[in-house]
């Protein structure tokens, strides 16, 4: 039906889009929960979806409304905890798998939490500075009603980083009449952040990847690497491996993919990003025209570490890499899960591979609640740990079942939700 109205994005789904991805990959754990496979349906249905009106005042006095979101997949094992997307294609099936994915992963590293996440359907590089505040103000106020720091705690994700944690917190803390640093992580250092909760999620998919690059028999030190995405995640992650003397021989944005054979200049190209928005005319590299010639470039271990279901039918042939190291959430839809399975190449899930991020979240949460901080070192010791302990768990399972590392983390992490969710019993 045709409207003179502007339809929200929920009322009009084009398809079940990266929900559909989960609860296919949902479909694939359950014949190996047991009798813990009675509780499955919880998985498939979240908690709490709150949808929110987000209006602001434009800087030209015109008034612009946002749609919100914030998810609370699963709450069995602890609060809500995840991230707060803001982009222009956030939409409530994607909101739903990203909180889904936070409920597995949050189990998977066992840190005691469940799953939720947040967004709003906006271009943020669309608003000025102060639209963006008040767009976060509003958006916290809205969704204040069921976050809290013993209820749903968020942090960053896309697009999202420490100043809007950082006014996330202040209007949280105006609303309670009383400073609340807990309810929100990946906060400024100076406001209770953690030393090392900026880099924590390229650093754990860094650790994760030189784990899997043992068991391949793969040597760091010249190991050729591809990246999507040069955020906080991509960004991270191929500084630390260049620093190990890999080399980074092609990154893909938003705006374009620079490559370069024997390998780019990663600090150079961070500073580069950060004066220019994007990797768009860096100098000493090649620019490939078309995007999608990405997928089939020559590399050792390949890194999406941008959107959803980037890794698909379409390309998955084509990937030369033998591992690839999920640093996005869903960047791999099933059909291309088997495709890469098929071809024998190696697939570190997104659940243990980008972990580190709500990791380092946690310990912040942990040192809000203590007023005790620890070092930098104690924090990047800690997480290499859990790290590496969460992918050989994984990865024995995965052998001893004969599935894949994906299918082996959602066994690990929904028979932990699942057991909590039986334990505690239907209410009333
Ligand atoms: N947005 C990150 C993720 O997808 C971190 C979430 C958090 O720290 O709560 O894992």
């Amino acid at each position: 039906m045709s409207s003179k109205h502007a339809i929200p994005s929920y009322l009009t789904p084009p398809d079940i889009g990266a929900w559909g991805v989960y609860l296919e990959q949902i479909d694939r754990v359950t014949p190996y929960l047991g009798s813990l496979a009675r509780w499955v349906e919880t998985m498939k249905r979240p908690k709490r979806i709150l949808i929110v009106d987000v209006p602001i005042e434009r800087d030209d006095g015109t008034v612009a409304h946002f749609e919100g979101y914030r998810v609370q997949h699963n709450t069995s094992r602890g609060p809500g905890k995840g991230g707060v997307r803001f982009h222009q294609d956030v939409s409530l099936s994607e909101v739903m798998a990203l909180s889904a994915w936070m409920t597995i992963k949050n189990a998977a590293v066992n840190v005691p939490y469940g799953g939720a996440k947040g967004g709003i359907r906006v271009d943020p590089k669309t608003l000025s500075r102060a639209e963006l505040e008040r767009m976060t103000r509003r958006y916290t106020s809205e969704i204040n009603i069921i976050i809290g720091p013993n209820k749903d705690i968020p942090a960053p994700d896309v697009n999202t980083n420490e100043q809007i944690m950082a006014w996330m917190m202040d209007t949280y803390s105006m609303n309670q009449g009383s400073t609340a640093s807990g309810v929100v992580t990946g906060k400024p250092i100076s406001l209770g952040g953690s030393l090392g909760r900026h880099e924590a999620t390229g650093r754990g998919v860094f650790v994760v990847g030189c784990e899997a690059a043992g068991k391949r028999g793969l040597e760091i030190k010249g190991a050729r690497i591809a990246v999507q995405g040069f955020g906080n995640v991509g960004g991270v992650a191929a500084r630390l491996f260049a620093a190990a003397g890999a080399k980074v021989v092609a990154v893909q944005d938003h705006a374009a993919t620079v490559v370069r054979n024997s390998g780019l200049d990663i600090v150079a190209l961070q500073a580069y990003v950060t004066q220019h928005g994007s990797v768009a005319g860096f100098p000493d590299a090649e620019q490939l025209d078309d995007a999608a010639q990405f997928w089939g470039l020559d590399c050792d271990i390949l890194v999406p570490a941008a959107l959803e279901q980037q890794i698909n039918r379409d390309n998955a042939a084509q990937i030369k890499a033998s591992i690839v190291l999920e640093g996005a959430n869903g960047p791999t839809t099933p059909e291309a899960d088997d495709i890469l399975h098929d071809r024998g190449i190696l697939l570190v899930p997104d659940v243990i591979a980008n972990a580190g991020g709500v990791t380092v979240s946690y310990f912040e949460w942990v040192q809000d609640f203590s007023s005790f901080f620890w070092t930098e070192d104690e924090i990047n010791s800690r997480l290499t740990r859990i790290m590496r302990e969460a992918f050989a768990a994984v990865w024995a399972l995965a052998e001893e079942k004969k599935v894949s590392l994906r299918t082996a983390a959602f066994i690990v992490g929904c028979t932990r939700v699942l057991q909590a969710r039986e334990m505690r019993g239907l209410y009333p």
